[in-house]
């Protein structure tokens, strides 16, 4: 099984007024198969950890790294980390104006396998993912993530979640915008991923609502761009009960 560890990662984000800080020393291990919940406020650095692990220009990591199988992770361009098995659903997905879903999907099954799939399976194995996340056939042929409702784009995610088949899944803030029976959908999708292929997921979500439907086998709480303390599922539970407060003292 592969393994994916975050060790002590510092970022920046470059703004108007200079560089800020804002991951300040991360370390995580994630194992193939395993889900780990990374929660916390709103601003606590969570979509930063993914734009890092996406190779987002605009994160600068200032030391640390990130290693997939021993394999620098910071060292690989973006298309090298996909195909190496790590997959991004970003909290807010990026609209592809003149590319259809499928000929994007086609291209990138092939950039991440170094070869086209076969037309016959692969249209069968698109067609049944669609239907099981219950994404009408229009939407293959229709721009990427254009004119898509907010639910849409993340059904739209999972599915190529669920054709790319990577080894590590990041997925931010995937339940923001959906109503239940979507979350389900979309959440049945990752688990179908898990069962089928191993996948090992980092969950990040502000609110413990996806956790009932997508288990945590670890939980991380994120505070100030770093690990502010980890446990179980237990954790979510008490979370969901006392929210962040507790860890948001206010310095003196
Ligand atoms: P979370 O996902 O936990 O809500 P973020 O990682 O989005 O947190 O943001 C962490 C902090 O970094 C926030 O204070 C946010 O304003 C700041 N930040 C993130 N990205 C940028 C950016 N591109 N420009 C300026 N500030 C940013
Ligand atoms: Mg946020
Ligand atoms: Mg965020």
């Amino acid at each position: 099984a592969s393994i994916l560890e975050i060790k002590d990662l510092h970022v920046s984000v470059e703004t108007d007024q200079g560089a800020k800080q804002i991951l300040k020393g991360v370390d995580l291990t994630i194992r193939q198969g395993e889900t780990h919940a990374i929660m916390g406020p709103n601003g606590s650095g969570k979509s930063t950890l993914a734009y890092a692990i996406a190779g987002h220009p605009r994160y600068e990591v200032t030391s640390g790294s990130i290693l997939l199988d021993g394999e620098e992770v910071l060292e690989m361009s973006v298309d090298e980390r996909a195909q190496a098995g790590l997959f991004l659903a970003m909290q807010y997905p990026v609209e592809i104006p003149g590319v259809t879903n499928a000929n994007f999907l086609r291209t990138a099954k092939t950039a991440i396998d170094g070869e086209a799939p076969a037309i016959r399976t692969w249209m069968k194995d698109v067609k049944a993912a669609m239907k099981d996340l219950r994404m009408d056939s229009s939407f293959a042929e229709r721009n990427v993530n254009e004119g898509f409702s907010g639910g849409e784009k993340k059904r739209n995610e999972i599915l190529q979640l669920e054709l790319l088949k990577p080894k590590f899944a990041v997925l931010d803030e995937t339940d923001s915008g959906l109503d239940v029976d979507a979350l389900k959908i979309v959440s049945e999708g990752v688990n179908r991923a898990k069962e089928n292929t191993g996948l090992g997921v980092l969950l990040i979500t502000h609110y413990t609502r996806i956790l009932r439907y997508i288990k945590p086998d670890f939980v991380h709480v994120f505070v100030d761009g770093r690990v502010a303390e980890q446990g179980g599922p237990e954790l979510a539970n008490r979370l969901e009960e006392e929210g962040y407060d507790r860890f948001l003292t206010v310095e003196a």
